[in-house]
């Protein structure tokens, strides 16, 4: 066990209860002086004890239960010792002043954030994705999130990346056992299996990868930005996207205008929409400045959602003039999607149209009919028509063909999206390295190696010291 940690693990302010715990070394000791001597006597895992909490001149800061569980059946895998009294600030600062006060010579100090929690892992309790899925669980805004973070906590995402690490393991052993027999027949009999499940292994792989990339974006949601000349009706596509399934999360506000970015649920899955509405060159530093920040949001975004009225002759050729209403019976466009031939500004700094989709607006005034097609998508954000087909688009795009649904998802984050990718170009090499007629095994073999080292950079079986870090960092005190 090591030196003692205490903190008060209840958020601050006013509650009906408040909670000082402390784990390691000498929490006996520590009791025996903050509780007194008798009633420590009577502390036993699994039990309230209802006590006095006294400070180091032994006069009473307050009443309330005290909580034992023993290493290694505890939370941190130490002695723990948990009190809970009055959720008064004063009292709770007063009753950790006792804890550290009792503790002094076993050298206990205040706990940093989440490291009871860090406690926990290094003494496996947890693994790292468990950890960050207490993080995810306190964290989450929404219940989809939550039960996909429990999920992680018991140890769903965690036993699906050992079963991954498992097959890597069994294939590794077929392989590195061709390399000790070459014995030829035996090898190419080896050598088929061999292939035939490295190919199941990335299939499953990949069944993890979809599964953790849908988390990724329910934890985090997906980025859309707006771009568009003036007027081509951002502003009213953004209104009609929040104004039917209205739930606006939060709103950001910007330095020149009331908003940059604004979040939005559409059945689920939350969109954070940046607004580039009044984006316009200028001389003001302050306007400048929110430009730059709009324009990063935009380099960044996972969709760009490039805003052309369907009726400019500039970047179309305007349909023939129709009464309104009066669209061909088939169906059928009456106009080419505009494309954009001259590349708008925000391109040309960013360089950038991956992950673009054309949208065009005023369908009502041109004619066309609403719906994705050439890829592009048509709508009107006056009357309506062609957003129930933006928002189907927007879902695919982020994977979900459906209206989200928690179930089998993982709450990922960017580290585990990244290992898990860089597990499967190991598995696509260690593949290629069979492909031929003169197989390379021990190359096969070393990719294998390299696959399930880089699993268990999620795992936590090999961490380095600054990824704990950060990890654990961001965690409440506490915890
Ligand atoms: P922004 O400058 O790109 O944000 O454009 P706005 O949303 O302010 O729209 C500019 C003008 O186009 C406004 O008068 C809107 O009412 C109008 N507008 C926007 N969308 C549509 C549409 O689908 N049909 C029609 N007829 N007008 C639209």
């Amino acid at each position: 066990m090591q030196v003692p940690i205490a903190a008060i693990a209840t958020a601050p302010g006013r509650a009906a209860i408040g909670i000082v715990r402390v784990s390691g070394q000498g929490v006996d000791a520590i009791a025996a002086r903050v509780l007194g001597a008798e009633a420590a006597a009577r502390l036993a895992p699994g039990r309230a004890l209802h006590c006095r909490f006294l400070d180091a001149e032994g006069r009473t800061i307050d009443d309330g239960l005290a909580l034992l569980s023993r290493a290694p059946r505890s939370y941190t895998g130490e002695d723990l010792l948990e009190l809970q009294g009055h959720g008064g600030a004063v009292v709770l600062r007063l009753l950790l002043a006792s804890v550290l006060t009792a503790g002094r010579e076993f050298g206990v100090r205040p706990a940093e954030p989440g490291e009871f929690t860090r406690r926990a892992f290094l003494n496996d309790r947890l693994d790292l994705a468990q950890a960050e899925a207490v993080a995810d669980l306190i964290d989450a805004s929404s219940e989809a999130p939550r039960a996909a973070a429990s999920r992680s906590l018991a140890g769903e995402f965690s036993s699906a990346l050992d079963q991954l690490a498992q097959r890597f393991t069994g294939i590794r052993a077929h392989v590195e056992a061709s390399i000790d027999f070459p014995d030829e027949e035996v090898e190419e009999l080896g050598l088929a299996e061999a292939r035939r499940q490295l190919d199941a292994a990335a299939a499953a792989l990949d069944d993890v990868l979809r599964r953790a990339r849908l988390g990724a974006v329910l934890r985090d949601g997906l980025s859309v930005a707006l771009v568009g000349e003036p007027n081509v009706g951002k502003s009213s596509l953004l209104n009609a996207l929040a104004g039917r399934e209205v739930a606006i999360v939060s709103q950001q506000p910007g330095t020149t205008r009331d908003r940059i970015e604004r979040s939005i649920d559409i059945g689920g899955l939350v969109l954070n929409v940046i607004d580039t509405a009044g984006l316009r060159a200028t001389d003001d530093e302050v306007e400048r400045i929110g430009i730059e920040r709009t324009l990063q949001a935009v380099a960044e975004a996972d969709i760009v959602l490039e805003l052309v009225d369907a009726g400019t002759a500039s970047v179309a050729p305007a349909p023939p003039q129709r009464p309104r209403g009066s669209q061909g019976e088939d169906g059928k466009q009456v106009a080419p999607a505009p494309s954009a031939a001259v590349a708008p500004p925000w391109r040309q700094r960013l360089g950038r149209d991956a992950g673009g989709l054309t949208v065009v607006n005023k369908i009502d005034l041109s004619g066309h009919a609403p719906g994705l097609r050439d890829g592009a998508l048509y709508l009107s954000a006056l009357t309506g028509a062609g957003l129930d087909a933006l928002r189907a688009e927007l879902l695919r795009r982020a994977g979900w063909d459906r209206t989200p649904s928690e179930e089998g998802v993982f709450l990922a984050r960017a580290r585990h999206l990244h290992a898990l990718q860089g597990a499967r170009a190991h598995l696509v090499a260690a593949r290629q390295q069979l492909a031929g007629q003169a197989a390379a095994l021990e190359l096969c073999a070393e990719e294998l190696r390299l696959a399930q080292l880089a699993l268990g950079q999620i795992t936590g079986q090999v961490t380095a010291d600054d990824l704990l870090g950060e990890i654990f960092g961001r965690f409440c005190i506490g915890k």
